[in-house]
């Protein structure tokens, strides 16, 4: 990268806003082609989303074949074409470059050795800066508008209002979730009042609400439900193996996540969704049986299916909790149920508290190059635009793969 570019008085080359993963990497790009930048975010600190993905360990990409990796996403914007510059490979091999080694997890997730963020973060920022990367924090983004010098954006700071000129600018301002990371969403009136169409925002990998009895939500919230099946019924999309979370107002976890798109369309259509769970997917209906051959005797019934199938603690009280009526009667009745439970969703939870958004800048707006069609020089990348996907790494490919595009273009255009 080159050293010490130094920033004309509020007249950079290009602008970025919004320090998430998508605006740090297009920056990155305009840097590296020999631009000043100045990029400004709302916050005191810029990545905390990123560092907020860290806790728990920071799921950098996925190492499964392109074309599964690929078909993971959805939405009007064309993720398809972002991912030809920017790949789960190129994941790896950028955070090498920043002296951060990765490997890859049971699930085909790949993670940094050291799982956290902040390292990575560190050293991405110290390359930044070192390259003259100007950023400014509290910086909030209000619009742009044209005067006769050019594009000019305004911004609110703690010591009154900014104006930023430049010629290209990239819009990273991250979806609408965990507002108090920075993302709140609020440049979508922004966007509107241009006549920018903006695709409603939705909830994605986030939990779902079912009415849990009183009794179930007080003992079991928090509890995975491991290797279970997961399907939506009524939906095209195939069932999943994996691991769910029990919460006080539903659940949440990776087979929720990955099962997010369709539980919002079933909504969507109807109102309700209904889920069915298989709690035992490695025993069929004929081995069950085979199972419970023999005689419960004294055993109590939950004594008798955690010895004779492995149904205990959660597994146990979700099959007790749903299963009622005349099958509750019969031990093997009730121990088939546990392969075809019927959970009814309610609703999404709240979109603040989901992992991503769906919906965003419609892909309509946008060309190849994440350049707004009406505006030229100005583009937009990220989570800010209508594209969506489950957890596993995707989200954060993703919206680099995008910065890295936009900044790109946003370079072309300034060598123009
Ligand atoms: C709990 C959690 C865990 C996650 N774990 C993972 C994971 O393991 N793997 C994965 O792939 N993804 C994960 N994600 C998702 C991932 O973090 C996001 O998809 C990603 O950060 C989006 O990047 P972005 O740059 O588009 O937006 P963001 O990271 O949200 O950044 C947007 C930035 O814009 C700034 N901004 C917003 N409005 C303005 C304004 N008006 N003016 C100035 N600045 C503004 C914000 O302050 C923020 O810094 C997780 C998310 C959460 C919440």
């Amino acid at each position: 990268m080159p050293e010490n570019r130094v920033v004309p008085e509020n007249k950079p080359d290009a602008l970025v806003v919004g320090g998430g993963p998508a605006g740090l990497m297009a920056a990155q790009q305009l840097i590296e082609a020999g631009y000043s930048v100045v990029l400004c975010d709302a916050m005191p600190a810029v990545g905390r989303k990123l560092l907020r993905a860290g806790v728990g360990g920071l799921n950098l990409t996925h190492a499964e074949p392109k074309a599964e990796f690929i078909s993971r996403f959805t939405g009007s914007a064309d993720v398809t074409l972002w991912l030809e510059d920017f790949d789960a490979q190129s994941m790896t091999e950028w955070a090498r470059e920043l002296g951060i080694d990765t490997f890859v997890g049971s699930s085909g997730r790949v993670f940094p050795v050291q799982m956290k963020a902040s390292p990575l973060l560190r050293a991405w920022l110290g390359q930044l800066a070192r390259a003259g990367v100007e950023i400014r924090t509290r910086h909030r983004w209000c619009g742009w508008r044209q005067t006769a010098d050019g594009t000019v954006h305004d911004f609110e700071t703690s010591t009154g209002q900014v104006q930023i000129r430049a010629r290209v600018c990239v819009l990273a301002l991250g979806g609408a979730s965990w507002s108090r990371l920075g993302s709140d969403g609020r440049w979508r009136d922004v966007l509107s009042a241009h006549n920018v169409p903006v695709t409603d925002f939705m909830p994605s990998n986030g939990g779902v609400e079912i009415s849990w009895s009183p009794w179930f939500s007080e003992h079991f919230a928090g509890r995975p439900l491991k290797t279970v099946t997961l399907g939506v019924a009524g939906s095209k999309t195939s069932c999943r193996r994996g691991e769910a979370v029990v919460t006080t107002h539903g659940m949440e976890g990776g087979l929720i996540y990955a099962l997010s798109a369709s539980i919002r369309e079933s909504l969507a259509k109807s109102g309700v969704s209904t889920l069915t769970l298989d709690l035992l997917p490695d025993l069929s209906t004929v081995q069950i049986r085979q199972k419970l051959n023999k005689p419960q005797g004294k055993m109590s019934r939950s004594n008798y299916l955690r010895k004779r199938l492995g149904l205990d603690g959660v597994k146990s009280a979700l099959l007790r909790e749903l299963v009622t009526g005349s099958a509750e009667q019969d031990v093997v009745t009730m121990a088939l149920a546990a392969k075809q439970l019927s959970l009814r969703v309610k609703g999404m939870r709240p979109l603040d508290e989901a992992i991503s958004t769906a919906g965003g800048v419609h892909g309509a707006a946008l060309n190849q190059d994440l350049m707004l069609n009406e505006y030229p020089g100005l583009f937009c990348a990220g989570e800010m635009l209508d594209w969506d996907a489950p957890t596993g790494g995707y989200l954060l490919t993703a919206s680099m793969a995008s910065g890295l595009r936009a900044g790109r273009a946003a370079a072309g255009i300034l060598g123009k």
